[in-house]
């Protein structure tokens, strides 16, 4: 399988525009708009590496537009929102998880007979969404620790809005923080996903208390722990997040695994390299 070292490259590349598609659908806020419907217009940009599909003639490689007409048109009908932005969201995850060379989509979804009471030519939403490419470490050091991670793998790999895309040879490393415990084993996987940072740190964290995972000791031994390492090139720093995680620099089994799945990855505050990073620990 292909990685990229930057989804967001693919955004500026290569695309595929659907202009005006027009959609009878009941969305809105107002009874008379979700009992009779109204006309809605879709312009979609679909960003998907068209190499292969070009040099190889074949549209099997590619997105079908045709497709994605379809399926826009299916979607809208067959659901009801409230608010366009909600109609916009849903949309952009559904094409997403439908369409497997769909890299993002920039949706932009119009009302023009929206209820105003003012003379006006049309009302639109447009969203932007795409998968994202993640880092997340893992540790154990309690019970099966290889079945706890391998399990953690397995299931984010089931889940639909993470795709695992490589993961690294697990590792034993001696604890770490001062606490008298039993050896590590540490991974990493680079993930690709729907989910938004803090969505992604409640997936993992369901993923920890479905492995038994009890908070007692800061530091102390655990079943399944799972960092977010980075997330693209974000820099988030919020009460219950910070990303790319604040002590990572400074870890070797957290950088070891790294530079096996991506090394290229360049942190966004240092400004090096996951490479540059474990070779300034040695
Ligand atoms: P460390 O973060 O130093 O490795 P830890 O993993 O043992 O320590 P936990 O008890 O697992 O710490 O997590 C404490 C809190 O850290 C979590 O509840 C979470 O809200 C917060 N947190 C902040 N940034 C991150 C991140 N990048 N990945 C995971 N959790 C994070
Ligand atoms: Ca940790
Ligand atoms: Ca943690």
């Amino acid at each position: 399988m292909q990685v990229s070292s930057n989804l967001f490259a693919w955004e500026g590349r290569d695309e595929i525009r659907i202009e005006g598609l027009e959609i009878y659908a009941h969305h809105g806020v107002f009874p008379e708009e979700t009992a009779l419907g109204q006309k809605f217009f879709v312009n979609a940009v679909l960003y998907t590496d068209m190499r292969l599909a070009g040099r190889a003639d074949d549209l099997s490689l590619s997105t079908d537009y045709g497709e994605v007409c379809s399926s826009i048109n299916r979607f809208l009908t067959e659901h009801t929102f409230r608010l366009l932005e909600a109609a916009a969201e849903h949309l952009a995850e559904h094409l997403l998880l439908t369409f497997p060379y769909m890299e993002s989509v920039k949706l932009e979804i119009r009302k023009p007979s929206a209820p105003i009471a003012l003379p006006f030519s049309s009302v639109s939403v447009s969203v932007t969404r795409g998968w994202r490419e993640a880092v997340i470490a893992c540790g154990s050091n309690l019970g099966e620790k290889e079945n706890y991670i391998r399990e953690a793998a397995e299931k984010i790999e089931k889940d639909k809005r993470c795709r695992l895309m490589r993961s690294a040879d697990l590792i034993e490393t001696e604890p770490y923080g001062g606490v008298e415990q039993d050896n590590f084993v540490n991974g990493a996987f680079l993930v690709r996903t729907l989910y938004e940072p803090e969505e992604l740190l409640a997936f993992l964290n369901r993923l920890e208390e479905e492995a038994g995972r009890q908070r007692l000791v800061h530091w102390g031994p655990r079943t399944l722990d799972l960092d977010i390492i980075f997330y693209e090139d974000a820099v988030i720093r919020t009460d219950k997040l910070t990303i790319p995680h604040p002590d990572m620099h400074n870890r070797k089994f957290v950088l070891q695994p790294l530079v096996q799945i991506a090394p290229w990855w360049r942190h966004p505050l240092y400004r090096k390299t996951a490479l540059e990073l474990l070779e300034q620990l040695h």
